[in-house]
């Protein structure tokens, strides 16, 4: 079976178990605070989950995309070392939300796989949660009796808290687990040892292939459970482990999943796969990180400096650095292998077709620039063994391990090997306590604490109702109070609300709450998490159980549609003027300006400007009134032609924002009618990343402001010039005049430089020691000073001036005075004291400047005395 086969196996088997088939979430996660990447097939439910939002339907199934490698699941250093592990992997799981529970998550997993897959049972294991005094629970017997009912008792294991309780993070909802582990020994081997020995235990061939999730528990912030009131079903089978298994393999690479890549770079590389082991391992190495770098990229996520974008950049590194060492790759090629993966995976996710050249030219742009990187590493740290070489300690510190690590994006494990090729060894303890420290810090900068929800009115969902009101009246359904480093809030949750939480881009709203009996408490701002408004007040309001006015500030708001419903007819314009390969890659808009990022390879020209600029503002003219399609079906909305983005979640129903010709599917709000916007003007356009664009622009009265800046300037500019009829032929004209007199200028330089000169030979044919208070720029002189030691080479030349209110000095000294052991570095600085400067040069010609020009003559002074 091909893994496109199983994927849709498995599918297929639950869609017939009457499981509505949802497609994968983004890998990259927008609106939670507490996770980066999709880490699990359960991310995307989480809501439902924690009670904030009803399931639309009672059971899901999906191929979710997943990424590893950051919090609490992170799998990046075993990644290519073992032959099981990803950091981007498809999980595939089967849902019940408040529906079926243990019993048939049960008999659904254990019939997929041995009647759908026909895995020979005698293959399979299965582990069950044996219980934990800390938390109170006893063993889970409910599961392990259904077990019993499938399979051999003495394949059902007892397993601890670490391996059989599922946590979604510090909080939320928890519960048992149970996993099926295969054991893909030959036949001999398991005669030797039996299976159940090695199951949990990191053997390579007998692994966890499936989790099914029992959430029945809420972890509270005090580290207490309790119980939920719906319980759930969650699972998740690896899908690569799930296709090795299929296809008869002993390793995730050695399927169809992964071979192409591998195929392809060993042709790059001129190697056989299979042959050596540190080869194989940079293989495997970087055929897992080109899929999670493409997928990320297509998502949205490009490599950065920060968050997201920095585990990404490291990823990318980790796999140039594996190839550079062990394959010898020392030009970009991660990037060529773009083709390859879009043929195997673009099938499934039409996300990279969409975005091959784009993917392809920023993996190319980031490897060039860390093989850059990459040398000035290298070189560090062989300047570190020349220069540590001396005694017998050849060990490398932990701490410069670490920085190799962080600033240069080295593998702690390649540093070993370096290190070893010179016969030194890593000081491993001080590397570990480098990367703790720093996950500390991090955790630190981030220190947010959550209390528990205190639930005023329990069991109500909230509704938004801010695209149509800006007041309401509202209840509190309940609150927490939160602590983000020093500072002390609460977040409030409503009934019903008018505030917009900031996401799609849109910054959240600010506004008041009031109640009739005077107490007023302002919103600072407006976050959502996952799909729950959240509003962010600093004092808890006085009358909890009573309803109080919640207003948005709307002239903010207005703004901000402004600057959004812009945007959109910027999207537009920009794909009539530069072409459709145009796509929005992200945007942020709030009440000052709107910022736009977006796919195109060269710098826009100034008529493309003016164009885009133009149709916006014809847009804006037309005064084209909203029309908006609050839950469209999605096949209805893309058949509208409505512009989807890449790495954004949509449900089955969307809504639809549409402005003539500019169709998108959108959450934000927006102006009524296009004409509010007044105006638009385009203020900067630039370079994000390699084949991505950024323009700002403002609207409205920002618009306003702006041009009246720019016509204030202008008018400031021809008073200055005396009203020409002409400006910019005026201004021409002055920078002619001023080249000219330029030129002019230096001339009268040069000849009163060589005039000073000859006044100088004059003197110097008299007494070789000249101390001189001048009127003029010293540095004019260097030449004549220079050729006049050269001529007189027992000269000693001390010159001081003050040129606008500056003082300055200069020493020039001829050969023989030098050979006798004067400096004239060493004067002027010590000259220099006298006006407050410092200065240096040459032992025969330096200079100084200084701040007191009271301090000349005693600077002469000094110098001539040093002469004499
Ligand atoms: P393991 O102990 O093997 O790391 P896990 O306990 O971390 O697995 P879960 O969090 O329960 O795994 O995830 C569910 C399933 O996803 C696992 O049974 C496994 O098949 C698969 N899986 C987990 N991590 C990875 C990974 N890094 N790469 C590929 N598949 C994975
Ligand atoms: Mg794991």
């Amino acid at each position: 079976m091909t893994s496109n086969e199983i994927r849709s196996q498995f599918l297929k088997f639950f869609e017939s178990k009457a499981h509505h088939i949802v497609p994968s979430a983004p890998m990259v996660i927008k609106n939670d605070p507490t996770l980066m990447f999709t880490n699990a097939g359960m991310n995307q439910f989480k809501d439902i989950f924690l009670g904030n939002a009803d399931a639309p339907y009672p059971r899901a199934c999906d191929a979710q995309k997943c990424l590893r490698v950051s919090g609490k699941h992170n799998d990046l250093e075993e990644v290519g070392h073992d032959t099981y592990h990803h950091t981007m992997f498809e999980m595939l799981g089967n849902w019940s939300f408040g529906d079926y529970f243990k019993r048939e998550a049960i008999a659904y997993g254990w019939e997929f796989l041995t009647e759908v897959m026909h895995i020979d049972k005698r293959n399979l294991y299965v582990t069950v949660f044996g219980g934990d005094a800390k938390d109170g629970l006893e063993m889970d017997t409910e599961a392990y009796n259904f077990w019993k009912e499938h399979i051999d008792e003495s394949r059902i294991l007892k397993g601890s808290k670490k391996d059989n309780f599922w946590e979604m993070g510090e909080q939320g909802p928890c519960g048992p687990c149970s996993e099926i582990h295969i054991d893909l020994r030959d036949e001999a081997e398991k005669k030797l040892v039996p299976g159940q020995e090695l199951v949990n235990k990191d053997n390579p061939l007998v692994i966890e292939i499936w989790n099914l999730v029992f959430m029945q528990y809420n972890r509270l912030a005090n580290g207490t459970l309790e119980p939920l009131k719906a319980k759930h079903i969650d699972t998740g089978m690896g899908f690569e482990r799930l296709c090795m298994v299929m296809q008869g393999k002993k390793s995730n690479y050695d399927t169809d999943v992964f071979q192409p890549l591998i195929q392809h770079i060993a042709r790059l590389a001129g190697r056989t796969y299979g042959q050596e082991n540190q080869a194989d391992i940079a293989m495997r190495v970087i055929a897992d990180h080109l899929r999670a770098v493409s997928f990320s990229i297509a998502d949205g996520q490009l490599p950065g400096n920060a968050k997201a974008g920095y585990v990404i950049r490291r990823i990318l590194r980790r796999a140039v650095r594996y190839g550079y060492t062990f394959l010898g790759f020392k030009e970009p090629f991660m990037n060529t292998l773009v083709d390859t993966l879009v043929s195997q995976m673009g099938g499934q996710y039409p996300e990279l077709v969409k975005q091959q050249q784009l993917i392809q030219r920023i993996i190319l742009e980031e490897e060039q620039s860390f093989l850059k990187t990459l040398a000035g590493g290298i070189k560090r740290f062989d300047d570190y063994i020349a220069s540590h070489a001396t005694g017998n300690n050849k060990t490398i510190d932990g701490a410069f391990a670490f920085e190799l690590f962080d600033t240069y994006g080295f593998p702690v494990d390649l540093t070993q090997l370096m290190a070893a090729a010179q016969g030194w060894t890593v000081d491993m303890e001080g590397f570990q306590q480098g990367l703790t420290e720093q996950k500390n810090r991090s955790r630190a900068a981030a220190t947010v604490e959550n209390d528990d929800w205190v639930e005023l009115m329990p069991n109500v969902n909230q509704e938004f109702i801010g695209y149509d009101e800006l007041t309401a009246e509202i209840h509190i359904t309940r609150y927490r109070h939160v602590k983000v480093k020093d500072k002390e809030f609460y977040h409030l949750v409503f009934d019903r609300t008018p505030f917009y939480g900031e996401s799609g881009g849109q910054v959240g709203d600010q506004g008041t709450l009031t109640h009739p009996a005077g107490d007023m408490v302002p919103v600072i701002n407006t976050k959502k998490e996952n799909n729950l408004i959240i509003h962010i007040v600093s004092k808890l309001p006085e009358h909890l159980d009573q309803p109080y006015k919640a207003e948005v500030d709307k002239c903010r708001r207005i703004a901000i549609q402004c600057n959004h419903s812009a945007t959109h007819l910027l999207h537009k314009a920009l794909r009539n003027v530069l072409g459709t390969h145009v796509e929005q890659k992200g945007s942020s808009v709030d009440d000052q300006r709107l910022r736009f990022d977006f796919s195109h390879f060269a710098k826009l020209t100034h008529e493309e400007i003016r164009e885009v600029e133009k149709q916006v503002n014809i847009d804006i003219r037309r005064a084209i009134a909203l029309e908006e399609h609050r839950a469209m079906p999605i096949d209805e909305a893309r058949k509208l032609g409505a512009m989807a983005l890449f790495g954004e979640k949509y449900g089955d129903k969307v809504r639809v924002v549409k402005f003539g010709d500019s169709v998108e599917f959108c959450g934000g709000t927006h102006i009524d009618n296009t004409g509010h916007i007044g105006s638009f003007r385009i203020v900067s356009e630039g370079a994000v990343a390699a084949g991505m664009r950024r323009i700002e622009a403002v609207t409205g009265a920002a618009a306003e402001t702006y041009n009246n800046n720019l016509q204030d300037q202008l008018d400031a500019l021809r008073e200055l010039l005396k009203s020409p009829k002409d400006l910019l032929a005026a201004v021409q004209r002055l920078q002619d005049d001023n080249a000219a007199l330029r030129a002019e200028v230096e001339k009268y330089q040069k000849e009163q430089a060589n005039a000073m000169k000859q006044e100088f030979a004059r003197q110097l044919e008299q007494s070789p020691l000249l101390v001189r208070r001048m009127h003029s720029d010293l540095s004019q002189l260097k030449d004549a000073m220079l050729a006049l030691a050269t001529q007189y080479p027992d000269m000693a030349v001390v010159l001081g001036s003050v040129c606008a209110g500056k003082p300055a000095l200069l020493v020039a000294l001829g050969k023989n005075r030098v050979d006798a052991g004067l400096n004239a570095g060493a004067i002027v600085r010590a000259a220099g004291k006298e006006i407050q400067g410092g200065g240096g040069g040459q032992p025969a010609y330096a200079t100084a400047g200084g701040k007191n020009p009271d301090g000349l003559d005693a600077a002469l002074h000094v110098a001539e005395e040093m002469l004499k």
